[in-house]
């Protein structure tokens, strides 16, 4: 069988990629090279390379399970019964709590197809109005931003090749190096032109190794470091004049409050010291083109819209968003995180990202769906909100989880974990038996992505086709075929299709007319042209790889500024909790760890979670290196070997999130929400340090 061109399982950058069985007399399962795709032209990390090994893998469930009580062993069991007991599980809440005691938890890792199918289900099948996913962790606040900004939430409004023909760029809570190597060579490229590249992060990170300057800022004060830049910007005259006056519309208000920011002040809020700031700004604003790229670091705050919207505020005042080359963007961290939030899954949202609350939005998809648009429910909580009602008054009672381990990746997860065991109900799709999985009445296993077609739409706004490369082992299901099984067992099943193809072309239809315009993208488009970029209006549209040029996506076509001010983390250190923790990635891991965790190359390189600590605070500490390290922050607990290192600010602990147990990162983590996106405050929050006497 010849190789078949497909898609990395992981992160945004969505990598192509070539994947070839290999023959029985060669002990059989699949080899994997990276293709020459427009974003990794060949190029693939240690997650993309050892990718494969998830086919095959002796973990993978392969038979439905079920339990008849949380106390007991689970049993295997057919598909009809499961889904059975699916069907009579989330009826049963509804019966007894009402329509909206049943919901889902989607996940970015689902193609478009299946993240349409799951909003459809919910409000379709279920008509229910809990629906989020874990999507909500990772883009919303920046989408928050883009949208209040620009009109629209394209998270990167330009090619990422377009990193190479950048003059400068700053990247802010951003560390690409680790999390999607082969995008590196962009930047590599840019260099080589001669480009200029400034990374801000509390931590030295590979990217930062790369970069001219390195501004390391106390976590949660990127913020204020925006504002002072900006204010640094309008004192030495550096502001495009005509650009404000032209293409915006706010700049007064933001001008005046930005006066507040004088850089010794900024100084002291941030750390960072005012000849960097200064150096920075002048080397932004000195460039034809330049980039700020901002990431989790910076938007997963409990006022991460806000700080994206500050640093949104510095391009506009420099004249970058629509400029050759030049602009915001924020880069999307999980493998459909662009496409995930586009097509449903959002409580609020509807496809084409409508909004569920807008009647005109309401009768369009309700006339796709063949619905009065009074049947559809209005809006739902948020993923933490719904996670932390699990099973209490007016809460979900039964849920069913997809692509999504809460267990691992929700903030404050020792609480998910025990509203979770409160559920009446829990059903969990998945390839593994993940810690997610393991409370489950039912356990569901699905196919995964070499496995089926299906579309995502990478960090860039490219649509790009994932086709199946490896046939799926007997036993398992494509989650679009179970939410189709399961809508047809609640009688609902004329309005689902188990087809990706028949999906995503009722999605176009569905999307037609909204801001995410998949109307022009077919299967066979993408194909003929390696993806095609939304908006994409009809089938003569060639697709939009930049926006901006001429006109924003704003009633009056202007961008908007947004007065926005620095303000404390939502948990400050004190005498019981003295020092910052910050979480994040590593390079041989992803996410929840689900896969990676299973991989022994990746497990090989990274086989436990590790916090590291500067040696001054470890030398208060009494903690040497490699010595277990406890940490206890208001929310819980967890244990993790101690990386004695000069790259983390002293006054700062970072976790991987990436493993579970009593290595679980988000165990510790600060569920405050950002009251604008509802995003969680994982990045920063108050800790406790105490060396593990004997290790
Ligand atoms: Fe996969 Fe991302 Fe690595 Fe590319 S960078 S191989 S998409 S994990």
């Amino acid at each position: 069988m010849p190789g078949v061109l497909t898609h990395c399982p992981y992160c945004s950058l969505q990598c192509g990629m070539t994947v070839t069985p290999r023959p029985e007399s060669a002990g059989g399962g699949h080899d994997v090279e990276g293709a020459d795709f427009p974003t990794n032209r060949g190029g693939l990390c240690e997650k993309g390379l050892s990718s494969t090994e998830l086919l095959g893998h002796p973990d993978r469930l392969t038979t439905p399970l079920v339990r008849d009580s949380r106390d007991e062993p689970f049993r295997e069991a057919t598909w009809d019964e499961a889904l059975d007991r699916v069907a009579a599980g989330l009826t049963a809440a509804q019966q007894r709590y009402g329509r909206d005691a049943a919901g889902l938890f989607g996940g970015g890792g689902l193609t478009n197809e299946k993240a349409y199918q799951a909003g459809k289900f919910v409000r379709v099948a279920l008509r229910s109005a809990a629906i989020d996913y874990n999507g909500r962790f990772c883009m919303s606040s920046a989408a928050n931003a883009g949208i209040r900004a620009f009109g629209i939430d394209r998270g990167m409004p330009f090619p990422l090749a377009d990193i190479a023909r950048a003059d400068t760029v700053l990247l802010v809570g951003s560390n690409p190096a680790d999390t999607m190597p082969p995008a590196m060579r962009w930047f590599a490229a840019g260099r080589e032109r001669g480009a200029q590249h400034i990374v801000v992060d509390p931590r030295y990170t590979a990217t930062a190794v790369a970069a001219d300057v390195h501004l390391q800022p106390v976590p949660g004060t990127d913020l204020a470091l925006a504002n002072g830049l900006l204010h640094l910007a309008v004192k030495h005259r550096l502001v495009d004049a005509a650009y404000v006056r032209d293409r915006t519309t706010g700049w007064d208000a933001v001008r005046r409050a930005v006066r507040q920011y004088w850089p010794d002040r900024v100084e002291r809020i941030t750390g960072v010291p005012v000849k960097v700031m200064e150096r920075t700004v002048r080397m932004l604003a000195a460039s034809r083109a330049t980039m700020i790229l901002s990431a989790r670091g910076a938007e997963q705050h409990a006022k991460g819209s806000d700080t994206a919207l500050a640093w949104i505020n510095l391009a506009l005042a420099l004249g970058l968003p629509g400029r050759p080359y030049s602009g915001w963007a924020t880069v999307t961290g999980q493998g459909n995180g662009q496409g995930g939030r586009e097509h449903g899954q959002k409580a609020d949202q509807l496809p084409g990202y409508r909004m569920l609350a807008d009647p005109a939005a309401r009768e369009h998809v309700a006339g796709v769906w063949g619905l009065d648009p009074d049947e559809l429910p209005q809006p739902g909580v948020s993923a933490y909100e719904m996670l932390d009602r699990l099973g209490t008054d007016g809460g979900v009672r039964a849920l069913m989880v997809m692509a999504s381990n809460v267990v691992v990746s929700a903030p404050n997860a020792a609480h998910v974990r025990r509203r979770l065991r409160d559920l009446d109900f829990l059903v969990v799709s998945d390839l593994f038996l993940s810690e997610t999985a393991e409370l489950a009445d039912v356990v569901l296993p699905c196919a995964q992505w070499a496995e089926e077609e299906g579309t995502m739409t990478n960090v860039e706004g490219r649509v790009i086709r994932r086709r199946q490369a490896a046939q799926a082992p007997e036993g398992v299901r494509s989650d679009l075929a179970v939410l189709a099984d399961v809508a047809a067992r609640l009688g609902r099943g004329e309005f689902f299709s188990d087809d990706p193809r028949t999906v995503f072309d009722e999605l176009r239809r569905a999307s037609s007319g909204g801001k995410a315009d998949y109307t022009g993208i077919s299967y066979e488009r993408i194909e003929a042209e390696r993806g095609v970029f939304w908006p994409c209006p009809d089938d003569a549209h060639a697709g939009t790889p930049r926006l901006f040029r001429e006109r924003f996506a704003t009633p009056d076509g202007r961008a908007r500024f947004h007065v926005v001010h620095h303000r404390a983390a939502a948990e400050e250190p004190d005498d019981e909790y003295p020092y910052r923790l910050t979480t994040g990635r590593t390079r041989a891991h992803y996410q929840s760890g689900t896969q990676t965790r299973r991989t022994k190359a990746l497990l090989d390189a990274e086989p436990e979670s590790v916090v590291e600590i500067h040696p001054d605070l470890a030398a208060r500490l009494g903690l040497a290196d490699g010595a277990d390290l406890q940490l206890r922050t208001r929310r819980g607990s967890a244990r993790m070997r101690a990386r004695l290192t000069t790259t983390i600010r002293s006054d700062t602990v970072f976790a991987p999130f990436h493993w579970g147990g009593e290595q679980t990162a988000n165990a510790l983590t600060n569920p405050a929400l950002d009251p604008a996106s509802r995003m969680p405050e994982f990045k920063v929050c108050a800790v406790a340090l105490e060396a593990v006497p004997g290790t």
